[in-house]
């Protein structure tokens, strides 16, 4: 099937209104055998969707190679366009990033690599090195296209002057959850103002966490009818880690899916994502059933024996970093 596409911003890269975001199936979420995962991969890109987005942390490269792997050269097959990221602060590490990916991947060229989760003006600054590694590989044809991936209004909103950078893919869900600015929250509006600005400068804009990072699922539709109407947003990055997540997600995208839609979340889990979490432990404290502690890294982790699911826990973590897969 060939899902309509056009540009990401003016970088001359096409993509889908909607993209698989490859991180569900892997180490941290539903951590899939590999036959199983690139199994979901495959069928994304078989079912029209050609935008991609991993990471460096997430270690999912091995299910995207292997969907790549058995149907390269098929006949009418066109590559997906994959965009990776990395939390390196420094030149080298961030070459050795790009190098693991254009290997592991088998990749001459990359399409788009990001710095990871940019955390305000003073993590930016900190990431100089990395940055600089990014723009000298596009300049040498490496890297089609870089930017910055973020949860901060702010940081989004740096982006619209920061010199060399073609992309951006920002947290915003109709619920501001998860969205900050500085040492505090942002809003939904906040965000939505920064991707206009960077959408009006020509920067590509693709979105996660349309869900809340699963939160908001039971409202689907409204979830993906509200980013993708935002205006500047080229693409939707979705988590999907099964093929009828896959199915779901096509029938939103051609303007199939009943607008009462809601999937069955009953078999979802609470997960902490430990990258976000900062151990402030108020999730701990609000969880009715005492099914969260702070592990020895100072990281709450959910006894799932007890856990009821119930999701108390999530709209409380200040940084959304709880989740539900
Ligand atoms: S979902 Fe409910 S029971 Fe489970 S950890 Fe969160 S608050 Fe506790
Ligand atoms: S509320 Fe959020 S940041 Fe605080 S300990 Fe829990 S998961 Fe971590």
């Amino acid at each position: 099937m060939d899902m309509k596409k056009h540009e990401l911003g003016r970088s001359g890269i096409m993509v889908t209104s909607v993209g698989m975001g490859v991180l569900s199936i892997g180490r941290t979420q539903l951590d899939l055998p590999l036959a199983e995962g690139a199994d979901v991969v495959g069928y994304a890109l078989d079912r029209g969707i050609n935008f991609l987005d991993t990471a460096e942390w997430y270690q999912t490269y091995k299910y995207i190679a292997e969907a790549l792997r058995t149907r390269r050269g098929a006949a009418g097959f066109t590559m997906p366009v994959v965009a990776s990221k990395s939390l390196e602060t420094s030149y080298d590490a961030m070459a050795a990033a790009i190098d693991d990916m254009r290997r592991d991947l088998d990749l001459d060229v990359i399409d788009i690599f990001l710095l990871h989760e940019v955390r305000q003006h003073p993590d930016f600054a900190n990431r100089a090195g990395a940055w600089e590694c990014l723009n000298e590989m596009k300049a040498k044809g490496a890297v089609k296209a870089i930017g910055i991936s973020t949860h901060y209004t702010d940081v989004a909103e740096l982006n619209v002057y920061l010199t060399g950078s073609d992309v951006i893919f920002p947290l915003i869900n109709k619920n501001s959850l998860g969205i900050r600015r500085g040492e505090g929250f942002g809003t939904k509006e906040d965000m939505a103002a920064a991707i206009a600005r960077n959408s009006a400068v020509g920067k590509g804009v693709f979105t996660m966490k349309a869900f809340g990072g699963g939160n908001l699922t039971g409202e689907y539709r409204a979830c993906l009818d509200y980013v993708s109407a935002l205006p500047g947003v080229d693409s939707v990055m979705v988590g999907l880690g099964a093929r009828r997540e896959v199915d779901d997600l096509v029938a939103w995208a051609e303007g199939r899916l009943d607008l009462a839609y809601a999937p069955d979340i009953s078999h979802k889990r609470i997960r902490v994502d430990e990258g976000d979490c900062e151990g402030c432990g108020v999730c701990a404290r609000r969880c009715p059933n005492g099914a969260i502690h702070m592990n020895e890294y100072g990281v709450a982790k959910v006894d799932h024996e007890v856990c009821l699911t119930c999701g108390y826990c999530a709209p409380a973590c200040p940084v959304r970093a709880i989740i539900m897969y």
